[in-house]
């Protein structure tokens, strides 16, 4: 029987988390096989933060479209438009902005196979083996196996991998988004402006998360998202279309996904396997963000797993999960509770909105947006926002 090839890492998932930890093990010498099954432009938003352009040396050329106001929409229709000062939300394609990010760990001495993981099996000398599915040019299918001394987990939302190898990882807790990329309006109109971003709170059309409107310059994302079910998606995308009057533009693709909003328990199986991005749950609550934390996720992964490579103790592998928690954690229960409060009636979406005049809450937002640290440089403006927030939970606020 011919001898299964080995390999340092297998990253299953080429989306940004699988792509990054792919590029960082490659370039620290690894052998890396990087699989993704393809085929399927993952449905996106595309926002991401300038802080992400940084941490991961990513080209401006890759930005379709650069954002410096955010226009909040109340359930009666109250708009408030949100400047971003000294910065930008930047927007990606993700066809593009995924392949790029795959070329490069490919260029950086991981190889590329298109495949869909199958399964984990192990061999007499206990080393993992995994099993995927290619497909050639006829559509035949072959099934492959190859040896691995570790394994990344980040194919999305969905993972077969956390099923299989971390089963006690906890329930993931979804948001199911689906939205509609149109060709964007030629002209800038009250409804629509190519460097603006809509984000629209109401309940008829989103019960418990929000809807959006995201410019991409010849094209737009326009979607919405919950996690209760009997809601139409698809109607409420199209009442969003009229009301905004993009109802007659081209649609070019309708597309949704399941967004996990709850880091897993676990991310590793403390032996050879560890999870990153959607797979381990890590997409901001209330913005629905997991872009930048995928990335970050996939980062410590392979800082994990190099690890373990290095030292053979797999005590490294949980290393991934305690630093982003350590990092990002505050900030994901924060939202966690905002979303829960802020998204719950249309009374508080409306309060919300309010808020959202504020000077304070718009400059701290971006900010910690933008760079991803909660600001320690103006205390005060806190404390303000603090006694804001609970003029309007009591309601002596004026709505
Ligand atoms: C409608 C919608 C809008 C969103 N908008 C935004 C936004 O504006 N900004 C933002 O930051 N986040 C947004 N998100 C969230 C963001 O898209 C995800 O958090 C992010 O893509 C996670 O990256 P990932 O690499 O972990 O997983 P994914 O991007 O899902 O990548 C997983 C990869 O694994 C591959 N794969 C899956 N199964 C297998 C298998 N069995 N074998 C091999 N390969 C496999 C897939 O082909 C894919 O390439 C949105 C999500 C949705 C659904």
């Amino acid at each position: 029987m011919k001898e299964l090839e080995t390999f340092d890492v297998v990253v299953v998932g080429g989306g940004p988390s699988g792509a990054t930890a792919a590029h960082d093990l490659a370039c620290a010498g690894r052998k890396v096989l990087l699989l993704d099954r393809a085929g399927r432009i993952k449905p996106c938003g595309g926002a991401i933060p300038p802080r992400l352009m940084r941490d991961f040396d990513i080209p401006a050329h890759l930005l379709v479209a650069r954002i410096n106001c955010a226009r909040m929409v109340s359930p009666s229709g109250k708009r408030v438009d949100m400047p971003i000062e000294g910065g930008y939300v930047g927007m990606i394609d993700r066809e593009v902005f995924d392949e790029w990010l795959r070329a490069r760990a490919e260029a950086a001495g991981a190889l590329r196979r298109t495949g869909a993981f199958e399964r984990f099996s192990r061999g007499e000398d206990d080393v993992a083996i995994v099993q995927f599915r290619t497909r050639d040019a006829k559509g035949a299918e072959t099934f492959e196996r190859v040896r691995a001394q570790s394994v990344i987990g980040a194919d999305g939302a969905l993972s077969l991998v956390a099923r299989q190898a971390v089963p006690h990882a906890g329930q993931p807790k979804y948001v199911f988004a689906y939205h509609e990329i149109i060709r964007s309006p030629e002209k800038r109109s009250e409804d629509y402006d190519a460097a603006r971003c809509d984000v629209i709170y109401r309940g008829a059309i989103s019960p418990d998360f929000y809807s959006w409107i995201f410019p991409h310059g010849a094209t737009a994302s326009v979607g919405t998202g919950t996690a209760r079910k009997g809601l139409s998606l698809k109607d409420a995308v199209k009442t969003l279309r009229q009301a905004t009057g993009l109802g007659g533009a081209e649609t070019l693709r309708r597309e949704g996904a399941p967004i996990p909003l709850r880091p897993l328990r676990r991310w590793d199986n403390g032996r050879d396997v560890v999870l990153a991005g959607d797979a381990a749950g890590v997409v901001a609550p209330a913005s629905g963000e997991g872009i930048y934390y995928a990335m970050v996720g996939g980062r410590y992964a392979a800082e994990a797993v190099e690890a373990l490579l290095a030292t053979g103790d797999a005590r490294a592998l949980k290393r991934a999960r305690s630093r982003f928690m350590k990092e990002h954690g505050r900030v994901f229960w924060i939202l966690g509770i905002m979303q829960y409060f802020w998204y719950g009636s249309d009374k508080r979406r409306e309060s919300f909105v309010k808020i959202c005049e504020d000077r304070d809450v718009q400059r701290l937002t971006f900010d910690a947006y933008m760079n991803k640290q909660l600001r320690r440089a103006d205390p005060m403006a806190h404390v303000r926002i603090f006694f804001k927030d609970l003029a309007h939970l009591f309601g002596l606020a004026r709505a």
